[in-house]
């Protein structure tokens, strides 16, 4: 079954009544999945709602939709999991945000730091992060998830570990250097304390964290964690790091 991202449905969605697919999802359902009258997808709005749909009428402009049903609620997410990402050159970037939306991640938190060797100014900047939450859209659409995850504007560094400033959080950046290993690490919050309500998982740029990144790390209460002896790609260690995350405490349990 198709599905949409359905930006701002109207309140009260009902059973029988029909609506006019807004121009994102005509464009998309229409001129690029090829869906005609009588095909059935389904609209989702990115914050837990869904409505399965019949398509009624097409022209080249416009199609409308009747509402056959509304899908149960998608359950909230049992903690929030946030994902910091360095900067890095489109693919990579790209291939992190739909890995990690599959993979459940509830917000991203892009930041710049010393060794980022991407830098955008504030137009790249806006059409960067439209694309990259196009990337975020289709991947709700292709995995099934009715919660959109949030995306930050990109941080500097400091204000990315300041984003983590919550009570029981668990904060862990990722360097390849680092004593304890991330499993190790969730096997000791695990016993320490209840389910947290939010984890945050930083991973750096290619060149890695600087020594004065990973004070200022530890100063901000982030525990440094790695991944076994190799040295991973940014979007190798963010997907690992999360399927661990969601494999100890969340939903691939
Ligand atoms: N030259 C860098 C490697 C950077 S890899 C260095 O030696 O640190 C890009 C990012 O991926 C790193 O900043 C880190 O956050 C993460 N990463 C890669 N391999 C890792 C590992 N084995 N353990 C933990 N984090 C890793």
């Amino acid at each position: 079954m198709p599905r949409f991202f359905f930006e701002t449905p109207p309140t009260n969605l009902l059973p029988g009544q029909e609506i006019c697919l807004p121009d994102a999802v005509f464009h998309h359902a229409v001129r690029v999945r090829r869906l005609k009258s009588g095909d059935a997808c389904t609209l989702f709005d990115g914050n837990g709602n869904a409505w399965r749909v019949t398509l009624t009428s097409i022209d080249k402009r416009r199609a409308l939709a009747r509402i056959e049903s509304q899908l149960p609620p998608a359950p909230m997410p049992l903690f929030s999991v946030t994902l910091a990402l360095a900067v890095t050159a489109v693919e990579p970037m790209d291939w992190a945000l739909q890995k990690g939306t599959e993979l459940g991640a509830t917000a991203f938190l892009p930041f710049y730091s010393e060794r980022s060797n991407v830098r955008l100014n504030d137009a790249r900047q806006e059409r960067r992060s439209e694309h990259w939450r196009a990337v975020i859209v289709s991947a709700c659409e292709q995995c099934g998830q009715n919660h959109l995850p949030q995306l930050s504007p990109p941080q500097i560094f400091d204000d990315a570990l300041k984003a983590a400033e919550t009570a029981s959080a668990l904060r862990f950046f990722l360097d390849a250097d680092a004593e304890q290993t991330l499993p190790a690490a969730l096997h000791h919050a695990r016993a320490r304390t209840s389910l947290p309500t939010s984890v945050f998982l930083m991973v750096g740029p290619e060149g890695g964290f600087t020594s004065d990144e990973i004070c200022a790390g530890h100063a901000a209460g982030w525990q440094a964690v790695r991944l076994g002896p190799r040295i991973l790609r940014a979007e190798t260690a963010a997907a690992a790091a999360l399927t661990l995350v969601q494999a100890a405490l969340g939903d691939l349990a």
